[in-house]
């Protein structure tokens, strides 16, 4: 039997999770922010919602998914991405007609695409992206890429590099198109297989094309910007003018056409340099798209979206030290002594675990070394030490791991004093800054906050 993970996949556990659920949160509360809210499609889909929405001159479609035929004869696909499956929803559950527009909505989960396995590029993979459908406005079209640029501020990062582009309208395409036609024909025998076909499909495919020698020739290639309509081009600067407004640098990228066949107008990819020299690629892609909804089975909607990768994140995190104090952790282990003290240690491992902190305990006899081995393993703060004299007397002994000071503390004190330990600036809860370190008398506090401290003194 094959026990190795099937190739381009990977198993997460621990910190690797922990970073996972750590930039989620992040990019969830960020977008929330804006009004966004959670969706949550099938990976399985009916193999026309991609090869119809998606599109069929796409790279992703014409190579990359996972598709098969069921038991029952149907042909399913497990999503490549999730613009079209959301589409989908929107369709099916008539949300056009029920639900306010714009429908803001957000996604997070695992994405399949048949790809060569390489740094930053998997088979089955993460993506967290934001589709806003409903609404046809460059200032739309804005707000979603400041979104996508501040959550990654959100998570740290500085050295951010936006590259943006119109593709226009279906007229401006299509004459970009002819013309891209009557360049590349002429150089075509030189181009690789895929570029061939592109060239029958979808000639703006060419200009995504990742084989260094055809990005040579694309260099010379006739200039999208030469061939928007007037609309197409004032749409454009009206997002770039937004976007600038907010202090955010761009480069305006006249190849960048993005992969997928949905797009029009406004199209956008975000950049990370990783401190160390890596490339894993963008980690962000999206734009405005037209008529998908339409194409899908709805009325003529517009969307706009993007999709991040967040195990690239996640890398460039780690190389840009984002990550570094984020560690999966338990935070108290119990330590009985002796035999006879399992009992009242799972106790109150129990009673620890009821006032909202992490506790582990030996569910058979150690000895103290290899107890405080095991704490140490699990990145255990605390360690309470629990002999027959703590329990005669109500107290346990308390030894803080890192800085190794060890005290007495009474049992019926456990919770304030965990709470002094393990979660500081959580004074009386009441988010004021000074802790309850006042002298007000609740309601406005001198420290500027809400203070409900008073209550407590009293
Ligand atoms: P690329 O040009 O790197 O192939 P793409 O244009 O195919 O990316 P999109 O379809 O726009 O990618 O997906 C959005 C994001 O998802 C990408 O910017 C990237 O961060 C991530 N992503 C795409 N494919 C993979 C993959 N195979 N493994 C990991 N992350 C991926
Ligand atoms: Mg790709």
């Amino acid at each position: 039997m094959a026990i190795a993970p099937v190739k381009g996949t990977k198993d997460i556990y621990k910190d690797e999770a922990l970073y996972h659920r750590y930039v989620s949160s992040f990019l969830r509360s960020t977008v929330e922010l804006y009004g966004f809210k959670e969706i949550e499609t099938p990976v399985l889909e009916h193999t026309e919602v991609f090869t119809h929405g998606t599109g069929e001159s796409s790279d992703v479609v014409r190579k990359e998914m996972y598709t098969f035929e069921d038991k029952g004869s149907r042909s399913v696909t497990m999503r490549p991405e999730f613009t079209a499956g959301i589409v989908r929803s929107i369709v099916s559950n008539k949300w056009y007609a029920t639900e306010d527009l714009p429908l803001k909505m957000y996604y997070h989960g695992p994405a399949f695409r048949y790809e060569r396995p390489q740094l930053g590029r998997y088979r089955q993979f993460h993506q967290f992206g934001v589709e806003e459908i409903g609404l046809d406005s460059a200032r739309a079209d804005a707000e979603i890429v400041i979104m996508a640029i501040h959550s990654l501020s959100v998570l740290g990062f500085k050295n951010v590099k936006l590259k943006i582009n119109s593709i226009g309208d279906a007229e401006s395409r299509n004459n970009y198109k002819k013309a891209l036609v009557e360049y590349f024909s002429s150089r075509i025998d030189e181009m690789c297989p895929d570029c061939k076909e592109r060239l029958e499909l979808n000639p703006l495919r060419i200009l995504d094309c990742k084989v260094p020698a055809d990005q040579e020739i694309a260099k010379g290639a006739p200039s999208m910007k030469d061939y928007l309509s007037e609309a197409s081009e004032k749409r454009f600067y009206e997002t770039l003018s937004i976007i600038n407004d907010f202090g955010i640098e761009y480069e305006v990228d006249d190849g960048l056409v993005r992969g997928l066949d949905y797009y029009s107008e406004m199209v956008f990819e975000i950049h990370i340099l990783s401190e160390e020299g890596k490339d894993y690629g963008a980690v962000c892609g999206g734009g405005h798209y037209g008529g998908l909804v339409k194409l899908l089975g709805g009325p003529d909607l517009p969307g706009v979206g993007y999709a991040m990768g967040v195990e690239r994140v996640v890398s460039l995190m780690q190389d840009n030290h984002l990550l570094d104090d984020v560690k999966e952790t338990t935070d108290v282990y119990v330590m009985p002594i002796g035999q006879d003290m399992l009992d009242d240690a799972f106790t109150l491992t129990m009673n620890v675990r009821s006032l909202g902190y992490s506790a582990e305990t030996p569910m058979a006899n150690m000895k103290m070394g290899a107890m405080f081995k095991k704490a140490e393993k699990r990145g255990c703060k605390i360690a309470l030490i629990l002999g027959e004299e703590e329990l005669n007397s109500g107290v346990v002994q308390m030894k803080n791991l890192e800085t190794q000071v060890q005290k007495t503390v009474a049992l019926d004190d456990l919770e304030d004093v965990l709470n002094e330990e393990l979660n500081p600036s959580s004074g009386c809860g009441c988010g004021c800054s000074c802790d309850g370190d006042c002298d007000c008398e609740g309601g406005e506090c001198e420290c500027g906050g809400k203070c409900c401290c008073s209550e407590e003194k009293n």
